[in-house]
């Protein structure tokens, strides 16, 4: 039997169009880019007019640079930091739900002489206005907050976090990984990191979108490639596929919505049973976070092998560390054990949410009976 693949926030699947637009780039045109010569030049073409479909979607006055991964991204945007701090600015706050490509990297900073806040969250998963508040100051350099969160689909209000950073003269870092494509880009950000394997385009690709006058210190040292902060060769293939996803998404946004709407009111009604982590209407619909009390979750998933879902988030399971996010919603160890997450995607049919959660429901059912 085919697997059911309901794990849309881990990873998407190639949008065809993509795997067409990449595969003349893998096979006939291996050019280097930052080559003179004409294939050369054909290849860097190709990657400019991608940078271009990529930063149609995101706000005019900045500039795009490709990278490896949105964690990249993340690692390359977090170096404003050590700029900052020659201007007395040492103090970093992030929310405490980000994803740990932000949260354990602003940790880090925390061991190099600066000092990192985890700003709380309420039980929607939304950042406290007034701690945030009582944070800001003359030291601030950076906050962080991501747009749509990957564990439970909260949609943090980022401009008007950008709004506050911007008053204390800080940086304001948005991890916009599982709503760049599908919902509005916040506008006040000034620096935004996004992935190609979210969107339906390819693993190894992400960018970080940057701020007109913003500086950052190089991230990967060497030949000068990508506006002299990220050295290496690029992969034409690797940005034509991103681009040409983040260009399917500016084609579909609406259809797309629609869509995902339809599959999470099927499920939300297929799983009436089951409490919602987090907030309840501040979310993007694609991503369910549910629970059931007394449900062992790490069972279930063994039961369960025809639909591919997660326990919290992908990392988080692999690790087997209980979901930091969750808890941060105030929920106990045991509720925590007993959530799933459900992420619907564009290639996701109705067919598919209600064949999982008949897969689903049966094997909680004969576990708590
Ligand atoms: N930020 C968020 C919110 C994510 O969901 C992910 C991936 O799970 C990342 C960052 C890291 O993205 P990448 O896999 O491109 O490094």
């Amino acid at each position: 039997m085919a697997v059911i693949y309901l794990d849309n926030q881990a990873t998407t699947p190639l949008a065809p169009e993509a795997f067409d637009a990449m595969v003349p780039w893998l096979r006939d045109n291996f050019g280097n880019p930052h080559s003179p010569h004409v294939m050369g030049r054909k290849a860097a073409a190709a990657i400019e007019a991608a940078r271009e479909q990529v930063a149609a979607l995101l706000p005019k006055d900045g500039r795009v640079i490709f990278t490896g991964s949105a964690t990249e991204s993340i690692n390359l945007a977090l170096g404003a930091v050590r700029k900052m701090s020659g201007q007395g600015r040492n103090q970093i706050a992030v929310a405490d739900t980000e994803h740990a490509a932000v949260r354990d990297t602003a940790l880090f900073y925390g061991l190099q002489g600066f000092e990192t806040r985890l700003l709380p969250v309420d039980e929607h998963g939304l950042v406290v206005m007034e701690e945030l508040e009582a944070c800001l100051g003359a030291k601030t350099a950076l906050v962080g907050a991501m747009l749509v969160n990957n564990e439970i689909g909260t949609i943090q209000p980022v401009d008007h976090i950008a709004t506050m950073a911007h008053r204390s003269g800080a940086l304001m870092l948005c991890d916009a990984v599982q709503g760049f494509g599908r919902i509005a880009i916040p506008e006040q950000a000034d620096l935004i990191a996004l992935s190609g394997h979210k969107i339906y385009g390819p693993k190894g690709i992400g960018a970080l979108w940057v701020r007109n006058g913003i500086e950052l210190p190089p991230l990967i040292h060497g030949g000068g490639q990508e506006q002299a902060v990220r050295s290496g060769t690029l992969s034409p293939a690797l940005c034509v596929g991103l681009g040409v996803a983040a260009n399917i998404c500016a084609e579909r946004w609406e259809e797309d919505m629609d869509h995902i709407r339809n599959l999470a009111d099927r499920a939300l009604g297929l799983f009436g049973d089951w409490t919602v982590n987090g907030s309840v209407d501040q979310r993007y619909p694609g991503n369910l976070n549910i629970r059931r009390d007394g449900l062992d979750v790490a069972r279930l998933m063994s039961e369960v092998r025809g639909v591919a879902f997660s326990a919290g988030s992908a990392c988080a399971s692999g690790s087997g560390r209980p979901s930091h996010v969750l808890a941060a919603l105030g929920l106990e160890a045991a509720q925590i054990k007993s959530s799933i997450r459900l992420g619907f995607g564009r290639y996701n049919s109705i067919e598919h949410v209600e064949q999982a959660a008949d897969l689903i429901n049966q094997a909680a059912e004969n576990q708590l009976s």
